[in-house]
């Protein structure tokens, strides 16, 4: 085997360890499980969660600014397809399509204001 083949070989092992790090979520509203669409591929890195296929639901950071508590601070957590749906429906959740939209409605185009 020859270095390159050592390192990717290597490379494969670790990312193999730290993506059993990666674990099932439950729903951030309903505990509801949210699982990996493969957990046998043990691709995920810890820190990339958001990167991965995860079922019947999101699994994404959110990070603290200024003012709050949590500045700084940054989370992962999982909300299911069936909680999404709702809290849209509520108004909890801004799906950014309508505020793309309501901005080309203004004609905004993007950049600096
Ligand atoms: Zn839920």
């Amino acid at each position: 085997m020859n270095k390159f083949e050592q390192y990717k070989q290597l490379k494969e092992e670790l990312l193999g360890t730290i993506s059993e790090m990666v674990n099932t979520k439950k729903c951030i509203c309903c505990d509801k499980e949210i699982s990996l669409l493969m957990p046998e591929i043990k691709s995920t890195h810890p820190l990339k969660q958001e990167q991965s296929m995860w079922g019947n639901g999101i699994v994404n950071k959110i990070s603290g600014g200024y003012g709050s508590d949590y500045d700084l601070c940054e989370f992962y957590f999982g909300i299911c397809d069936e909680c999404i749906t709702n809290k849209i429906r509520s108004g909890h959740l801004e799906d950014i399509r309508d505020i793309k939209t309501n901005l080309r409605n203004i004609g905004y185009e993007g950049g600096m204001l």
